[in-house]
């Protein structure tokens, strides 16, 4: 039996033969508002598992360094260990959620360039917004990391929103996270899966992410399974 390492709102992690390598296991458990809804909805984690597992194969062949190695079973996934960064990096093409907020706009209003924002992972203040004098005064990680990271973020937006074009969706938004490997280098970690992702259709702009459960506007299986079967379509591994 491997040993629990940490586990997440969404996610399981286990220690594997190699210390080096990491078997993470994808729950059913979906939550919203900061962990204070938390639901469990059928074959969530083995969606999630197939469209991360698809997103970082494909990213990997785009030449972004990343942690995920295989697809192991339909819900669990071997990574590589990493030693995380307590950031979310998000990314924004448009106006939605907290951006919307803090700035009055409309959702989905034009930004005339990608924004690249980061959140400290703290449970106790909320996972508050962060800037990089900031970051690098508590001495979460230095000015280098972070110009290695907002570069990276913003090169893994350009070659999603292109995947995404292609297969008739828009990326409004997303979070990423990154991690020190064991030669201490940066690399792209964690899960790249519509809980993490605005994906709003091009047509009709209807959510296919998340935002359906945070909104309660239906079912997000649906959703999520068109993603999943356009990226199918689009990406030849
Ligand atoms: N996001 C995430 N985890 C979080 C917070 C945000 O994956 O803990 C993603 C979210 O799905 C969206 C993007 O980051 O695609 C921007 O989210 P925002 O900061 O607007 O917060 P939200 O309103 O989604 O809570």
């Amino acid at each position: 039996m491997s040993s629990l390492v940490a586990s997440g709102k969404t996610k399981e992690l286990f220690e594997t033969d190699n210390p080096n390598i990491l078997k993470v296991h994808y729950t059913d458990h979906t939550t919203a508002g900061d962990g204070e809804r938390n639901e469990v909805i059928n074959n969530k984690g083995k969606m999630n598992n197939e469209i991360s597992s698809l997103i970082f194969s494909y990213l990997k062949q785009q030449g972004i360094e990343n942690h995920f190695i295989e697809q192991i079973s339909d819900t669990d996934q071997l990574n590589k260990r990493v030693n995380m960064i307590p950031l979310e990096i998000v990314v924004r093409n448009y106006a939605a959620g907290h951006f919307q907020k803090r700035f009055a706009l409309n959702y989905l209003d034009n930004l005339k360039k990608p924004v690249v924002e980061m959140f400290w992972k703290n449970d106790e203040l909320h996972d508050p917004f962060i800037n990089e004098d900031d970051a690098e005064a508590l001495d979460i990680i230095n000015a280098n990391e972070i110009k290695e990271i907002k570069e990276n973020a913003l090169k893994v937006n350009q070659i999603m929103s292109d995947l995404f074009d292609k297969m008739n969706l828009i990326l409004v938004d997303f979070k990423l996270e990154f991690g020190f490997d064991k030669d201490h280098q940066i690399i792209l970690a964690d899960e790249i899966s519509p809980d993490s992702c605005r994906i709003i259709t091009k047509n009709t702009k209807e959510s296919l992410d998340k935002d359906i459960f945070r909104k309660q506007t239906g079912d997000i299986m649906k959703g999520y399974q068109i993603i999943l079967d356009k990226l199918k379509q689009e990406i030849i591994l």
